[in-house]
């Protein structure tokens, strides 16, 4: 059974902004996430994307945009899958996060075994979501993580990538002064410029 990283999407892997509206500016793609995405592919994690899309919709963001997203988080930082939750509360679905439907779907899917899985998020929905599934949970440091059970909270994503590849080995996989921070001279180069997608 495999292990996965399940990260949420906005303002990890992107700046998301249903305000700006208009045609591929719905979203601006976060180059330095893709070190760290990188080296936690190399180490044998499924990048899988997860998100609660209601707000967008409810914004006035149309399917068609948001597909148009998915693509390009896809290519930029080679996510295996992407899975999203399109309802409000008030349709009571097991997938709107802190609910764990987004993981457990994956989880049937891909063979995943969920004790070696992580959870990689910016608000407490996301920790939520991870102890009732049973993986670890990392927390990006931001106003919205909330009092509720978290495992780690750290400063920015290279760092949570640091600390899963030694939780995931119990000592570094990695050699300390491998660059996993943003490195505009080779990161870069795979990501997809937005102007290219319109
Ligand atoms: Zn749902």
């Amino acid at each position: 059974m495999r292990a996965a990283i399940f990260i949420e999407p906005a303002g990890l892997l992107a700046d998301i902004d249903p305000t700006r509206g208009g045609f591929g500016r719905l979203f601006e793609l976060r180059p330095e996430a893709s070190a760290p995405l990188a080296a936690l592919k190399r180490a044998g994690f499924l990048l899988i994307a997860d998100a609660n899309e209601h707000g967008l919709l409810h914004a006035g963001v149309g399917r068609g945009e948001l597909d148009q997203m998915h693509e390009a988080l896809r290519c930029a930082f080679s996510l295996d899958d992407i899975l999203v939750c399109r309802h409000d509360d008030g349709d009571a679905c097991p997938c709107r996060k802190p609910r764990p439907g987004l993981v457990t779907e994956a989880a049937f899917k891909w063979h995943l075994d969920l004790e070696r899985s992580f959870v990689v998020g910016n608000r407490w929905q996301d920790a939520e979501m991870a102890r009732m599934a049973g993986c670890v949970s990392l927390l990006v440091k931001s106003p919205w993580i909330g009092r509720g059970h978290h495992d780690f909270v750290l400063p920015d994503l290279a760092s949570v990538a640091w600390k899963i590849l030694d939780l995931k080995d119990g000592a570094h996989a990695v050699p300390r002064g491998t660059t996993l921070s943003h490195d505009p001279a080779g990161a870069d180069q795979n990501l997809t410029p937005i102007e290219d997608l319109t």
